[in-house]
Parts: structure tokens; C-alpha cells; sequence
């Protein structure tokens, strides 16, 4: 049986829980100098890392250790935002005897963006189309380091935290087994507070749009924000992606104000989403300023949501061209410098300023952690639940990521009809391309189908509860 860090978190199914879901145990058998913990947490309303922190930060900081071991990192940095002080002295303590330093970040977004979270820690900037470990350093989201604590003691992820906020009568954090649907988080919460919603999985400015509330919460699900569907972020988010280009192709006026404001155009980076807009109108010789010019953006989305005075789409034109450069394999073939921008320090957004602007500041409200069980009747585990499976961060709503960068699925070790116990290994990552294992959330028995594995258990056990 292996028994190195690595191994363990790989057996235990850990995946990065900040968005794209990376594998774990890849990162953990890499070699860097330094560990950084991402508990910044900037989607407006998702409050799920702050409150695994007040809970588990002893398993944090343990996570953190054991990742800093495993890299031969001499230097351990758990970012989290200064607003959160107070709340967050059980965990500065914890770190403090740990030898992890705690870095009390501002107030903006995106602070939890990789590029952005390694210069604020270490000063160092990533190159053009690089990753952290490029300047030494891995990052991993805070509730992923729980993961990998908890795989060292041969525990597997089998449970998953979540915000549901917004258009609810009651924001609450809660942890639940995998694979629950996302109707019993709005029933946890209170129910819609509205006749008509729909919800934004992963959050209302990097994540994907639904109205399918049977959809279930996988390993990367951060929460559901529910809004009316009248709500403006709604029926923006609805277009189709040609209209979104159409639009902007005869509205936009070059002002640059979604460059001005990128963050990543700001530490110093090619990103200049208005050119990628003025290729809409020149495609034909605009190819080049097409795919340069986006590249390196991350979908933070400030540019769409906050920056544009026309309410045009300059994300969804980054994403696109960004999937037209994977396509036809473009690798970076920008300038490979970076100098932060003088104005970087001056530019933030700050978050509430930004709930303003998107119309969701009157839900801006604590969505403390729940003490309540939800135990679902059935869950339904996907068979891939890692990069490029739960669409967004990276790829937005309409591009999906190219099979080279979504990895495998895991294969099925049970079949339908099996009785499983929670826990119990039932998918299996092989190798290959990225992966991970699945494990058993809930007790039950299995049935195979084309969503993945669905278990089921029997009527009488099945319970949720205040
Ligand atoms: S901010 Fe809007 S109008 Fe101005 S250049 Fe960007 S997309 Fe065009
Ligand atoms: S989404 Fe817009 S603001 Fe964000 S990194 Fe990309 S281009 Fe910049």
C-alpha cells in the first residue's frame, strides 16, 4: 500500500477546491520554496473559506505543513482578507505556532487570483502563460489544504462546504455530502425567495449560470447565489454568445475602460480586452490582437460586469478567443517581461463597490455556518470532478475547455445495484491525464448511468433537519 503524502492525497480524491479543480497530489509531489494558502475568497456573497476557517483552521494549518513538507517549501503564507481579522484569530494563532505566516489582504477583487495572490505575498510575478510553481511557489485553495490534512489520516472527500446566498430567506454555509442536489442547499436555505430564480454556481462573476437544480455539487462547487430572473446579471448572462459578439461589435467605442480596469492588464500583463473587442470588427486582420490580447486574462470578469459603460462583453470575447488560440494551438508569443503597472496599487475594486454596481449589495448579509445535517435521498456523482468538469472559472459558460485540459474520467468500481458505504472507493483515476478518484458520499446503493454514479439510499434513512 503506498504511504507517501502524495499518494495519500491522490487515494483520498483530493482536487483543488478554488474552481478548476487541478489534482492535488500533482501538486503536492512538485518541488517549490514556497506555500501559499488562497483563502481570499473574493466572489461577492460566497463565504464558504472564511467559515472553513473559523471552524477547521487547526486542519488547515496542518494541510499547509504537510504541503510545505511534501515541496520542501521553507516558507508557508495563508492569505485571507484584513476585513476578517477578528473572526480569523483562532487561525492566526494556529499558523503562528506552526511557523505559517497569515497575509491580511484588501478588500478587492480579484485578490484569490493566482497571479494576483503570488505578487501580493512573495512580490514575485509569474511569467506570461506560466503557473506559480514558475517563480517557486504553489497555491492552494484553504479548503483543499483541509482535504489533504485529512487524507494523511486516510480519510477521502466525501463531503463538500457550500454558501447559498442571495435571493434566500436565510444565507447559510453548510457542508454537505458530494454529489447533493442543489434543490436541497435552496430548501437548507430557506427556499427561493422569489417565484422565479435561477442560480450561479460558483458565483455570480466567474461561475455558470442554471437553472437545473437537480444539478448535484461536486468537489469544485464553492455555493449557489440565487437571484430573480428578471435580475440584470440574469438576463445578461442568458445571451447567446453570438449576440453578446454582435452587440459589441457595433456598440463598442474604444473607450479602453475594460483595459484600464483589468486586473491583470494592471500587474503588468498583455491583456487588453478592448482590442480583442476591436478584432470583432476587423477579424480578418485581426487575428493576432485576437488571441494576444486575451491570452493571459483569467475571467475574472470585471471588465464585463463592472468596467464597460456600454454594458458590452469584452470576458466572453477574451473567452472565446482564448478557446479559438487553444484550438488551433497557439502557445503565448507576447512579450515575456512584466512590470506592474505604476496605478496597480490605486485601481483595486473594491468589493462593495462592486455589489453596488452588479445590484446585490442588499444581499450582502453573514452567511455563517449552518450546524444542520442534510442528508440527501440520492446523489449523484459525476465521473470527472476536476478541470474543465464544473465548466467555469477558467472557461466561462459558453467555451468549453479542449480535452487535453479536462482530463480523464475516473472508471467505475461498482455496479448497479451494489450496496456501498460512505467512504468506500466506487471510481478510479488510473493515469494518464489529469485525474481523480471518487468516493462513496452518502451510504446506499449504486445505479450507473450517463450523469455517473448515482446512489441511492433506502427511503427510511433519508433525513434533513434543522
Ligand atoms: S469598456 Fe466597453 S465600450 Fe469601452 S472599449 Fe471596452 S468593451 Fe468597448
Ligand atoms: S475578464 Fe476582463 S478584466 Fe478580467 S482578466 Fe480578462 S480581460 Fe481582464
Amino acid at each position: 500500500m503506498s504511504s507517501g503524502f502524495p499518494d495519500l492525497v491522490r487515494e483520498a480524491g483530493v482536487v483543488g477546491c478554488g474552481g478548476a479543480g487541478f489534482p492535488a497530489h500533482i501538486k503536492a509531489s512538485s518541488r517549490a520554496d514556497t506555500v501559499i494558502a488562497n483563502g481570499a475568497e473574493c466572489e461577492p456573497l460566497l463565504h464558504k473559506d472564511l467559515e472553513l476557517l473559523v471552524r477547521e483552521a487547526p486542519a488547515v494549518v496542518r494541510g499547509i505543513r504537510l504541503l510545505m513538507e511534501s515541496t520542501g517549501a521553507k516558507r508557508g503564507i495563508i492569505g485571507v482578507k484584513k476585513k476578517n481579522a477578528e473572526r480569523l484569530a483562532p487561525l492566526s494563532a494556529a499558523a503562528q505556532g506552526a511557523g505559517v505566516e497569515v497575509l491580511f489582504l484588501g478588500d478587492f477583487y480579484p485578490t484569490g487570483d493566482e497571479y494576483i495572490l503570488v505578487y501580493e505575498a512573495t512580490r514575485r510575478l509569474i511569467p506570461p502563460g506560466g503557473i506559480p510553481l514558475n517563480v517557486g511557489v504553489v497555491v492552494s485553495n484553504v479548503e483543499t489544504l483541509r482535504n489533504m490534512s485529512r487524507a494523511a489520516e486516510g480519510i477521502p472527500v466525501t463531503s463538500k462546504y457550500v454558501t447559498v446566498a442571495g435571493a434566500v430567506p436565510r444565507a447559510v454555509t453548510l457542508e454537505v455530502p458530494v454529489g447533493t442536489p442543489f434543490a436541497d442547499l435552496i430548501r437548507a436555505a430557506g427556499g427561493a425567495a422569489a417565484d422565479d430564480v435561477a442560480a450561479f454556481s460558483g458565483g455570480v462573476m466567474m461561475g455558470s449560470l442554471t437553472t437545473d437544480f437537480a444539478q448535484p455539487v461536486t468537489k469544485t462547487c464553492a455555493g449557489l447565489i440565487l437571484l430573480p430572473m428578471t435580475h440584470t446579471l440574469v438576463t445578461r448572462k442568458s445571451l447567446t454568445p453570438g449576440a453578446m459578439h454582435r452587440i459589441g461589435k457595433s456598440a463598442c467605442d474604444q473607450c479602453s475602460y475594460c483595459t484600464e480596469l483589468c486586473p491583470r492588464y494592471l500587474l503588468g500583463y498583455e491583456v487588453q480586452p478592448h482590442k480583442v473587442m476591436r478584432s470583432l470588427s476587423f477579424t480578418a486582420t485581426g487575428e493576432d490582437i485576437w488571441n494576444r490580447y486575451a491570452d493571459l486574462c483569467c475571467s475574472c470578469g470585471l471588465c464585463t460586469l463592472y468596467a464597460c459603460p456600454e454594458d458590452l462583453y469584452p470576458k466572453e470575447a477574451c473567452d472565446r478567443s482564448k478557446a479559438d488560440s487553444r484550438a488551433r494551438g497557439l502557445t503565448w508569443h507576447g512579450k515575456t517581461e512584466v512590470s506592474v503597472h505604476p496605478i496597480y496599487d490605486g485601481r483595486h475594486v473594491p468589493l462593495g463597490r462592486l455589489m453596488k454596481k452588479l445590484g446585490i449589495d442588499r444581499y450582502d448579509v453573514p452567511a455563517g455556518f449552518a450546524e444542520m445535517s442534510v442528508m440527501p435521498r440520492r446523489v449523484t456523482l459525476p465521473l470527472a470532478q476536476y478541470a474543465g468538469q464544473n465548466v467555469p472559472p477558467e472557461a466561462g459558460q459558453n467555451v468549453p475547455l479542449p480535452a487535453s485540459k479536462s482530463g480523464t474520467s475516473a472508471r467505475p468500481l461498482v455496479r448497479t445495484g451494489e450496496r456501498v458505504s460512505r467512504g468506500q472507493k466506487i471510481a478510479e483515476y488510473s493515469g494518464g491525464r489529469t485525474g481523480a478518484h471518487i468516493h462513496a458520499s452518502i451510504d446506499g446503493v449504486v445505479s450507473l448511468t450517463e450523469k455517473g454514479i448515482v446512489i441511492e439510499q433506502p427511503q427510511e434513512r433519508s433525513r434533513q433537519h434543522a
